[in-house]
């Protein structure tokens, strides 16, 4: 679509310098200066013309950009104050309709403390997609958050570091599979998306990293926080059997397989065999 100037590796090294910026560590602050990275990543998402696409950390605005060309309005959460002020006047100057673009400065963590900004071009505010390049340090907390806060969310597409991708998507008896696969499961269906090369961005990271897919699910009829305690409990003590493991949060190991057998599940086996509906199960079951 004509009316959009993605961002270059030159770009981004002019910006920075202009604006003063030292990528940091700490704040996950590596950039994309690949415009086909950001349009691929837009393209696996299925963002179309008219969908509103929540961002965060949006950076200098290279897959802001190529969201705003896809025909997008977006709504950005940067936690960056100077990169956060800089994004309007970078959107103003790069496409042609900068109005279906707006930034609110704050930590992405904190979602539901905060309101997000709306584009003037929209009168309300609700987000279908979630697409970003999340900052790494911080990527399934903000993902979480985002499930647990934003219920419009319906398809959720990031970019995070190839391990986290893979923990991410990981199906049950899976070596990676650990909290952050069941706790996503709870809320979408994961698919692993195309790996990314190191080589895209600016400053290069140690790492590789890959896109994964969520597309949200019906959330299971259960509490939450209750069934979130269970797999937090049978994944804090990996290698012992589910009896042993739960003890502590059933009171003890006899209650624990009491609990086990009423949800019908074998109490010998491990927290990683478990799907999101079996811990479910032993969060409703009573003993
Ligand atoms: N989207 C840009 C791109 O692709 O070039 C930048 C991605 S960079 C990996 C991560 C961005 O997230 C940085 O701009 C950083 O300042 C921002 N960030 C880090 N922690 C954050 C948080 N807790 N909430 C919101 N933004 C955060």
């Amino acid at each position: 679509m004509a009316g959009t100037n993605l961002l270059t590796p030159s770009d981004i090294r002019t910006l920075s310098d202009r604006l003063g910026i030292r990528p940091t560590k700490t704040l996950g602050q590596n950039f994309v200066g690949d415009g086909g990275t950001v349009r691929k990543i837009v393209s696996h998402a299925g963002v179309c013309v008219g969908d509103h696409v929540l961002e965060i950390g949006p950076g200098l605005g290279s897959l802001t950009l190529a969201l705003l060309e896809a025909g997008a309005y977006v709504s950005a959460i940067e936690i960056d104050p100077v990169l956060a002020s800089a994004l309007p006047e970078t959107v103003a100057a790069r496409h042609d309709r900068p109005e279906r673009f707006a930034v609110a400065q704050f930590d992405a963590l904190k979602l539901a403390d905060h309101e997000l900004a709306v584009p003037p071009a929209l009168d309300r505010m609700v987000p279908t997609f979630l697409v970003a390049n999340l900052p790494y340090n911080v990527a399934v907390p903000a993902l979480l958050t985002a499930f647990e806060v934003l219920p419009s969310l319906t398809v959720v597409d990031v970019m995070v570091q190839l391990e986290v991708a893979e923990r991410l998507a990981a199906p049950p008896g899976s070596r990676v599979y650990g909290v952050p696969s069941v706790k996503a499961a709870w809320y979408a269906e994961a698919t692993r998306g195309p790996l990314i090369s190191r080589s895209v961005f600016w400053p290069v990271p140690n790492v590789d990293s890959a896109l994964v897919r969520f597309d949200r699910r019906r959330e299971p009829s259960a509490d939450r926080v209750a069934v979130f305690a269970v797999i937090d409990a049978a994944f804090s003590q990996r290698r012992k059997t589910l009896r042993q493991a739960l003890a502590s949060w059933a009171g003890s190991a006899a209650r624990a397989e009491e609990r086990l057998r009423a949800a019908g599940i074998d109490p010998q086996r491990r927290g990683e065999t478990l799907t999101i509906d079996d811990f479910v199960a032993i969060a409703n079951a009573e003993a």
